[in-house]
C-alpha cells in the first residue's frame, strides 16, 4: 500500500533553493499527523552532501540521484528518473514546488505516472491519507479545494507560503542507480541574470510600481524603498508593456506569481490579473491617489495621495526604524 510523503528538491550550482526546505517542513507536518515518513529526491552532480540539510528540515530519508545528465536541471532527464524513484518507492502523496523548475517538473511526471496534480496549491491537509490541496482559481477570484483519486496524490506549492522550520531528522541517505536514457535535448547554456538582483519569487520583500510611476525614471524612487526593506522591484504590466522595466520584473497571471511578507503596490490600480500574481503576500500596502482604486480591496494599508510624495517619506521614516 502506497505510504509516506515524498517531496522533490530543488537545487541549483550545488545549493539547495528555498522551497525545498519549504516542502520539507509542509511535508514534515503533514507525515507527522499520520505518524508516516518524509523521504527526498534530490538529483543533481556532486549534490549529496546538500542531504543533511533536507535531513534538518524533517526528511527521514534522501534519494539521491547523481549523474552529468542530471545537471544543470533538464526536463526529460530529471523526469524520467523522479518518476522512477516515485514508482519504486510508492509514496501515498508527492510534493513538488510551484517553481519554474518544479511547475515544468510537476505536469511531466504526473503524466508519466497517470496520475492528478493539483498545482499551485497555497495549503494543504491530510486526513486519513486522504490529500486535500487548497489552490487560487479564476485568477484567484476564489479558492477550490481539490482531491486527487488517482495514487500517487501529486501537488505543487507556491513558494514563500509555507514556512521553512528546522525539525532535525536522520536524513539517512539512499543512493539511487541513476541510469539517464540518451535524451532528445540537452542544455547548451545558462545565461544567468546578472543584475544581482533577489529573485522575485523568493524576495522577502517587493515595491511594486505601475502605469502611475508616469516613465521609467519613476522606479529610482521604488528601488530605493526595496533596497532600504532589503527586498526587490517588480511591476505592473502596463509598465512594462510601455517598456519601462523588463519582463522579468512583472507580476500577475501572465508575470511572476509572488508571496512575499510584504508587498508595496506604488501607482497599481489592482486589476485581477495583476491580483492572481500578488494576492498571496502576507501584507500588502497600497500607495494610489485614487481612493476607488481596486488594490485597496485587497490592502492590509492603504495610502490614498501622490506616490512621488509618499514613496521618499516612506523610505525616510524604514531607514530611520531600520538603522
Ligand atoms: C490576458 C491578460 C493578462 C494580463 N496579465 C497581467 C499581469 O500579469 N500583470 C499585470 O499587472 N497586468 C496584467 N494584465 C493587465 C491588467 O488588466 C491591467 O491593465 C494592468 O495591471 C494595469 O496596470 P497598472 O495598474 O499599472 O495601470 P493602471 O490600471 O492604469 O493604474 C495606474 C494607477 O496609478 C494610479 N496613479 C497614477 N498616478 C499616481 C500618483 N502620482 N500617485 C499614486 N497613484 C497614482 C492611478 O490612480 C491608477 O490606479 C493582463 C491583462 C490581460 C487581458
Amino acid at each position: 500500500m502506497a505510504k509516506g510523503i515524498m517531496i522533490v528538491a530543488e537545487q541549483r550550482e550545488g545549493a539547495l533553493r528555498k522551497i525545498s526546505l519549504e516542502l520539507a517542513s509542509t511535508a514534515r507536518k503533514l507525515a507527522d499527523a499520520g505518524g508516516d515518513e518524509v523521504s527526498a529526491i534530490l538529483l543533481g552532480s556532486g549534490v549529496e552532501s546538500l542531504a543533511a540539510e533536507l535531513g534538518k528540515y524533517g526528511v527521514d530519508k534522501v534519494f539521491v540521484g547523481e549523474d552529468a545528465a542530471l545537471e544543470p536541471y533538464v526536463t526529460e532527464a530529471h523526469a524520467e528518473v523522479t518518476a522512477k524513484i516515485i514508482k519504486e518507492n510508492d509514496p501515498a502523496a508527492v510534493l513538488f514546488g510551484a517553481s519554474v523548475q518544479g511547475k515544468d517538473l510537476s505536469a511531466r511526471v504526473a503524466a508519466k505516472l497517470a496520475t492528478g496534480l493539483a498545482t499551485d496549491c497555497t495549503d494543504v491537509k491530510i486526513d486519513g491519507g486522504k490529500l486535500t490541496c487548497t489552490r487560487p482559481m479564476y485568477a484567484g477570484k476564489c479558492f477550490g479545494e481539490v482531491e486527487i483519486s488517482a495514487s500517487p496524490q501529486m501537488a505543487s506549492l507556491r513558494p514563500n507560503v509555507f514556512p521553512a522550520v528546522e525539525n532535525a531528522k536522520a536524513g539517512a541517505v539512499t543512493k539511487v542507480d541513476v541510469k539517464v536514457e540518451a535524451q532528445k535535448s540537452k542544455v547548451l547554456e545558462v545565461q544567468k541574470d546578472t543584475s544581482g538582483k533577489v529573485d522575485l519569487t523568493e524576495a522577502n520583500a517587493i515595491v511594486s510600481g505601475g502605469r502611475g510611476l508616469k516613465g521609467p525614471e519613476g522606479f529610482a524612487i521604488l528601488e530605493e524603498l526595496a533596497a532600504v526593506l532589503g527586498g526587490t522591484v517588480g511591476a505592473s504590466r502596463a509598465a512594462v508593456d510601455a517598456g519601462w522595466r523588463e519582463q522579468k520584473d512583472q507580476v500577475g497571471q501572465t508575470g511572476k506569481v509572488v508571496s512575499p511578507n510584504l508587498y508595496v503596490a506604488c501607482g497599481i490600480s489592482g486589476a485581477i490579473q495583476h491580483l492572481a500574481g500578488m494576492s498571496s503576500s502576507k501584507y500588502i500596502v497600497a500607495i494610489n491617489k485614487d481612493e476607488e482604486a481596486p488594490i485597496f480591496a485587497k490592502a492590509d494599508y492603504g495610502v490614498v495621495d501622490d506616490l512621488f510624495k509618499v514613496v521618499p517619506a516612506l523610505t525616510g521614516a524604514c531607514k530611520k526604524l531600520i538603522g
